[in-house]
């Protein structure tokens, strides 16, 4: 989806790449103005901390959503891609998403013998 010319702000001067969700309101700060598509939540289970009232240390197997969420600064040229909940974040470039990806999927299929 992208926006038409009449709903782009005069400071976005350079074309959203084809995955921008083109939606650039509330980016009047600089600093937030970036090319965005649309994120993602994936269900998985995380290793947690036990909390504190926990009388038995060790952790505990919680059910969450991960986001994902792909961007890139105004101006830039670099690509991130974001995984995050609320207490933790991992962005890397692109092109470590893609390697981290390949990795993953290698480790995967050798500890569960099914391709991923
Ligand atoms: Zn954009």
């Amino acid at each position: 989806m992208s926006t038409t010319d009449a709903e782009r702000p005069d400071w976005l001067n350079e074309p959203c790449p084809a995955w921008c969700h083109g939606d650039h309101s509330g980016q009047e700060f600089p600093e937030d103005r970036k090319h965005l598509r649309v994120q993602m939540l994936v269900p998985v289970i995380l290793q947690g901390p036990a909390p504190r009232w926990w009388n038995i240390p060790g952790d505990v197997v919680v059910a969450e959503e991960l986001l994902i969420a792909v961007y890139r600064r105004v101006g830039d040229r670099e690509t991130w891609l974001a995984i995050a909940n609320d207490s933790q974040n991992l962005e890397v470039s692109l092109e470590s998403a893609a390697r981290l990806s390949g990795k993953l999927a290698e480790v995967i299929e050798e500890v569960t013998g099914q391709p991923s």
